[in-house]
């Protein structure tokens, strides 16, 4: 099985080639196909399993047609439970769109607001984005979701453990009812199922 199988547009396999991955990862065969049919998924996927690839790849490959970038909206939302979570899933976004015209972005606490005010006036496609700023963020009217299209929630377990669920719904009853939900745990608990039956629809469900 080799990358070029999945379906993944040439921009995106160069990056990955120079990357020097030659085998997609199970997570990544089994999620990539159906989230580029623009499924809804809940993976249970450890860290270490490639899973982060298994959605920036479609996610890339779904937004990397030309679009007019309009100030303050952004196509795809990733929402994770830490600051270096962010850092570090904006950081292979880039690296696997190297050949790509997509911009993104981290929206992290903790630091100043202006330069990310400022980076969504200029205009950007993807997110990664921590609950409590995001929301900071939305409720200082610096961004709106009327364009979004993919939400990802990323450790979703993690963001849960860390008391973030009221501020998760209230991203939620924010989004556009049209869009495709990625939602990412490494372990399927009572509480992460009751957060997906809000969040996806229909979903294909990976476990590895
Ligand atoms: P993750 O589970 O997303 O934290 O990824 C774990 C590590 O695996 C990261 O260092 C990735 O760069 C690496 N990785 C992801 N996909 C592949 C692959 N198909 N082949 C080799 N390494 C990979």
């Amino acid at each position: 099985m080799t990358f070029h199988k999945l379906g993944l547009s040439d921009p995106i396999l160069q990056a990955i080639e120079e990357k020097g991955y030659t085998t997609p990862t199970e997570i990544q065969r089994k999620a990539i196909p159906a989230i580029l049919e623009g499924r809804d998924i809940i993976a249970t996927a450890q860290t270490g399993t490639g899973k982060t690839a298994a959605f920036v790849l479609p996610m890339l490959a779904a937004l990397s047609g030309d679009r007019k970038r309009r100030a303050k909206r952004f196509r795809a939302l990733i929402l994770v439970p830490t600051r270096e979570l962010a850092m570090q899933v904006e950081d292979n976004i880039r690296q696997y769109g190297k050949h790509l015209s997509v911009a993104s972005m981290a929206m992290v606490g903790g630091v100043d607001l202006e330069p990310q005010k400022q980076q969504l006036i200029d205009g950007v496609d993807i997110v990664v984005a921590t609950p409590g700023r995001l929301l900071d963020l939305a409720h200082q009217r610096a961004l709106y979701f009327d364009e979004l299209q993919i939400l990802v929630m990323d450790e979703a377990d993690r963001m849960l453990d860390m008391g973030f669920i009221d501020d998760l719904n209230k991203i939620i009853e924010r989004l556009p009812a049209q869009r495709q939900n990625l939602l990412f745990s490494a372990t399927l608990s009572s509480q992460v199922a009751a957060l997906a039956k809000t969040v996806v629809e229909n979903p294909f469900e990976v476990s590895v």
